[in-house]
């Protein structure tokens, strides 16, 4: 008996120094850090972003930072259908050098997602099977990598509008935070949240949370984060992008003047290209997308070349970028933009990203100058001869520098006419590419919300979903 005791004593003993073991390495372990990265395959060309957070703060807010950002060189992977492996391999140059920062032993745990965008909803749209080959043809190189490959898709366009949305609420900490203090959930102050306003080669994307809650629009996405339920309006417009949009203003000015029926045109005027400037184009160009409608009954004119050449003329810019909206199909509605598209009042701030930021960060109008100080100096930005600019900027690009004066005129009519922002709420929105270190996008929002890493309650640990 005493023998019995003794053993399940010492037993006792062990399992009481096992425990203990445990314990105090359950406490001295260090947060180990976690990694994950995803692809922005734009339209013009692709990204890749690092992330890195503490495995322990996983559910907090702000706490991903951004490891790395890589541009992969060429085009975007919708230029690869008629070589659909290459866009793979485009892909690599990117991924050894993430290779270089995720140590070796936190790879194979690090998730990796690829999302294509508005040039790959085009791809789809004109050539389905083509647009299948190229997202199966960077699935398979990334499949080679020692990565967890969680899947490479099309994002809709109300998702990168949703995701850019949560990006930029997560990176300057407008949501919710817990507080430590009060042991529990901090409610948001709605008037901290901020809208996006993305603006890419192919589509631009509007999201905002409304002020009015009567949500009954289609364009509603019912987002809960951190217990707490946000209805934000999220409408994405393809066509609408920066490139799609030049490409369509070429066609426009071109087919007015063949409606016109100049017989034998070769070159017209355009006017939102710098005086001197002069560019090329094929009328097949026209036939690449489904932005310039191949169908055009006005652009009979086989695949002649012709040649634009730049007038310098604000005004008139203005005038012909107007008409690539469809304003009248809104009728006397307040609540529309263009195209019948149903929009509620803008309210609140806005950070603008992407090519809105490029644009006027090269104009010098990121530091909140009023909307007059625009206006004056885009208006005189276009005057500008090709002589001049050239010989003021080179360094620019000099396949940009020419296309400031038509984006910038776009970015106006964009934000005045169609989204209805006024002297006032001019100054609520803030040109902005970075928040901290990192990058505002789509990405990063995507990422949180694939990794589970906004719970959808508080204090429970549930996904955060979009629907
Ligand atoms: P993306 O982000 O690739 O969809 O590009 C958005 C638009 O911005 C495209 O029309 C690009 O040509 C343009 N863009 C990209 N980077 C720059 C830059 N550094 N400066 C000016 N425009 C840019």
């Amino acid at each position: 008996f005493i023998t019995a005791i003794v053993g399940a004593l010492v037993a006792l003993s062990i399992i009481a120094l096992v425990l203990c073991l445990v314990r105090i390495e359950d406490v001295t372990l260090p947060a180990t850090v976690k990694y994950g990265m995803v692809f922005d395959a734009g339209s013009s060309h692709t990204s890749l972003f690092v992330y890195e957070w503490d495995s322990d703060k996983e559910n907090d807010t702000g706490v991903v930072s951004q490891t790395l950002s890589c541009d992969v060189q060429g085009q975007g992977i919708s230029s690869y259908t008629n070589d659909p492996p290459k866009a793979g391999d485009s892909l690599r140059e990117c991924l050894d050098k993430a290779l270089k920062v995720v140590p070796a032993a936190k790879q194979r745990d690090a998730p990796v997602y690829l999302g294509a965008t508005a040039g790959m909803r085009l791809l789809r749209e004109q050539n389905s099977s083509a647009a299948d080959q190229v997202l199966a043809e960077v699935a398979k190189t990334l499949q080679e990598y020692p990565v967890a490959f969680k899947g490479a898709r099309i994002l809709t366009g109300e998702e990168e509008g949703a995701y850019g949305w949560i990006t930029i609420n997560y990176l300057l900490d407008s949501f919710t935070k817990y507080s430590p203090k009060a042991h529990t959930w901090v409610r948001p102050e709605a008037a901290n949240i901020l809208g996006a306003l993305d603006l890419g080669g192919a589509s631009t994307q509007i999201s905002f949370m409304p002020g009015s809650s009567v949500i009954s629009w289609k364009e509603a996405s019912k987002l809960t984060l951190y217990g707490y339920n946000y209805n934000i309006y999220t409408h994405s417009y393809l066509c609408y992008g920066q490139n799609e949009m030049l490409k369509r203003l070429a066609k426009e000015l071109i087919a007015v003047r063949g409606e016109l029926g100049v017989i034998g045109l070769c070159s017209l005027d355009h006017p939102c290209y710098p005086k001197d400037y002069t560019e090329t184009v094929s009328l097949s160009s026209f036939r690449t997308s489904p932005c310039t409608n191949p169908s055009d009954m006005r652009l009979t004119l086989g695949d002649r070349n012709v040649t634009l050449e730049g007038r310098g003329n604000a005004s008139k810019c203005l005038d012909a970028i107007k008409k690539l909206f469809n304003f009248s199909a809104c009728g006397q509605h307040p609540d529309c933009t263009f195209d019948g598209v149903y929009q509620p009042p803008i309210a609140g701030q806005f950070i603008a990203f992407s090519a809105f930021y490029y644009n006027f960060k090269f104009l010098n109008l990121t530091e909140g100058q009023s909307l007059a100080t625009v206006r004056e100096t885009i208006e005189h930005f276009c005057t500008r001869s090709w002589e001049d600019l050239s010989s003021s900027y080179p360094e620019e690009n000099p396949d940009r520098l020419p296309k400031y004066c038509a984006n910038a005129n776009y970015i106006l009519t964009l934000l005045l006419d169609a989204y209805k922002f006024n002297e006032t709420s001019w100054n609520n929105i803030i040109f902005q590419m970075k928040a901290g270190s990192a990058s505002v996008g789509w990405t990063l929002g995507y990422m949180l919300n694939l990794t589970n890493m906004i719970p959808a309650e508080a204090p429970a640990r549930v996904k955060g979903h979009i629907p």
